[in-house]
């Protein structure tokens, strides 16, 4: 039956089947957890939006008229609320929808932590007070922070880049801690859809702090929506194909984006002009370890000997994520085979047993070194033969082993591959060859 083009003109804007495209247009429909508080009041802000009248009855007859014709783009108006349109897709696993202050375990009721991960959030500084090391970059960002709060505005998003376990994370939550704002994470390669990064992105409140972990990892075509999301704090998303295609603008509320990676190189251009403020984190010297490895001991309540923390922090390949990792082994050898307290003996001992050297070298460290002086004559050798020949992945040798041994003279990049140094020979005990020997 033809419809009359009077009821036609008063339909909703979008029907339920409308809605439901939409929602596969943006990636596949998750089920929304009871976890996620704003499940519900983007669902009903969603039916809301479905019922605003978007066309005059003129407007639908013309475009009834020219099919073929794309509709103009619309920009969706935040509600009264102050909260943007719809759109979300909840899907807890990739996002933490606590503010930072739920964030902290140690706060949960006196239990005891279990798991490895639950050790590292207890350990895990909340102010910048309590984050040892990094001067200049916690000077500066105190400052950033402060300023931000005096004007009421969202930071400047913020770029962390530097090795694995030197605070990236920890950082951003402070910033978050410290703004009192709320604090989302998630990490590049979980957001390969634009929808995820629209559902994300629309549950933020004013002045949020959104954290990217691993960001070079971002599909380039979820990192494209991102750049008018920091920008101008709204994304453009298209909908349906072909002729009935159509753009719709989402405002979002000011945000700061904080992005931390390993590989700052990776970062395509665009992206990274895009972040106001841009800091590298550097390795630790042992002093400051030492004072991360106290305060942890204090945390997890063991006793623990000056001499001990600086032995494990001597140890700890300047990164406080190895220090404390340390720290609970040498704690389990105190327990199960001395008196429970950190001594320097138990320390040596605990250390010992793990092949952790004077260095900090593992024994992947020592695998690499030895495999380089033994099989290729001290190198040049490209960094996927290595990968092979010890069964690791170029990526994770070139992320995680390389730059600590790069960094404390073991090894050496050359535009012809990898090369050991003569730090390296007299650390293994092993004299070069005299073909070896002409390379020093
Ligand atoms: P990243 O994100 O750079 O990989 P994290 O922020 O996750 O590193 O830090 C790893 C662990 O190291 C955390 O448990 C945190 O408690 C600890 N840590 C890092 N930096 C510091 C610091 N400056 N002071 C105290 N602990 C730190």
């Amino acid at each position: 039956m033809p419809r009359d083009p009077v009821q036609a003109a008063q339909t909703p804007r979008q029907t339920p089947q409308d809605l439901r495209k939409l929602r596969k247009r943006l990636g596949k429909r998750r089920k929304t957890c009871a976890s996620c508080a704003n499940a519900t009041a983007n669902a009903a802000r969603l039916a809301r939006a479905a019922q605003t009248p978007r066309q005059t009855p003129q407007d639908l007859r013309k475009l009834r008229k020219r099919p073929g014709k794309r509709r103009k783009t619309r920009r969706y108006a935040r509600g009264s609320c102050g909260n943007p349109a719809p759109l979300v897709i909840c899907n807890s696993s990739l996002v933490t929808n606590t503010p930072m202050a739920e964030f902290d375990i140690r706060k949960a009721a006196g239990t005891t932590p279990e798991t490895e991960r639950d050790y590292e959030n207890a350990l895990r500084p909340l102010s910048f007070d309590s984050f040892s090391g990094q001067r200049e970059v916690v000077e500066n960002l105190k400052v950033f922070v402060m300023a931000a709060r005096m004007r009421q505005e969202a930071l400047d998003h913020v770029l962390l880049h530097g090795p694995p376990g030197l605070g990236k994370t920890t950082l951003s939550n402070i910033i978050a801690n410290e703004l009192s704002v709320g604090f989302k994470v998630t990490s590049g390669p979980v957001l390969d859809k634009p929808g995820d990064l629209a559902g994300l992105l629309t549950s933020l409140e004013k002045n949020d702090v959104l954290f990217i972990d691993e960001i070079h990892r971002l599909s380039p075509i979820v990192e494209e929506y991102l750049y008018s999301a920091m920008e101008d704090y709204r994304i453009d998303i298209l909908i349906d194909k072909g002729p009935s295609a159509r753009s719709i603008q989402i405002d979002l509320a000011p945000f700061t984006l904080v992005g931390a990676t390993t590989r700052s190189g990776l970062l395509t251009g665009p992206l990274r002009a895009r972040f106001g403020i841009n800091m590298h984190l550097e390795y630790y010297d042992t002093a400051t370890l030492t004072r991360i490895i106290h305060r942890s001991a204090d945390i997890l309540g063991v006793g623990c000997d000056t001499d001990a923390a600086k032995e494990i922090a001597g140890r700890s390949r300047g990164t406080p994520r190895i220090a404390n990792a340390l720290l609970r082994r040498v704690r389990d050898f105190a327990q199960v085979k001395g008196s429970g307290r950190v001594d320097r003996e138990i320390a040596c001992y605990a250390l010992e047993a793990l092949h952790i050297d004077r260095y900090g070298l593992d024994l992947i460290d020592n695998k690499i070194l030895n495999l380089l002086i033994d099989k290729f004559n001290g190198g040049p050798v490209g960094l996927t033969t290595i990968a092979t020949a010890l069964g690791e992945d170029p990526g994770t040798l070139e992320e995680v082993y390389e730059p600590f041994l790069i960094q404390e003279g073991f090894l050496k990049r050359t535009p012809r591959g990898r090369e050991v140094t003569q730090l390296a020979y007299e650390h293994l005990g092993k004299v070069p060859t005299p073909s070896q020997g002409s390379l020093f």
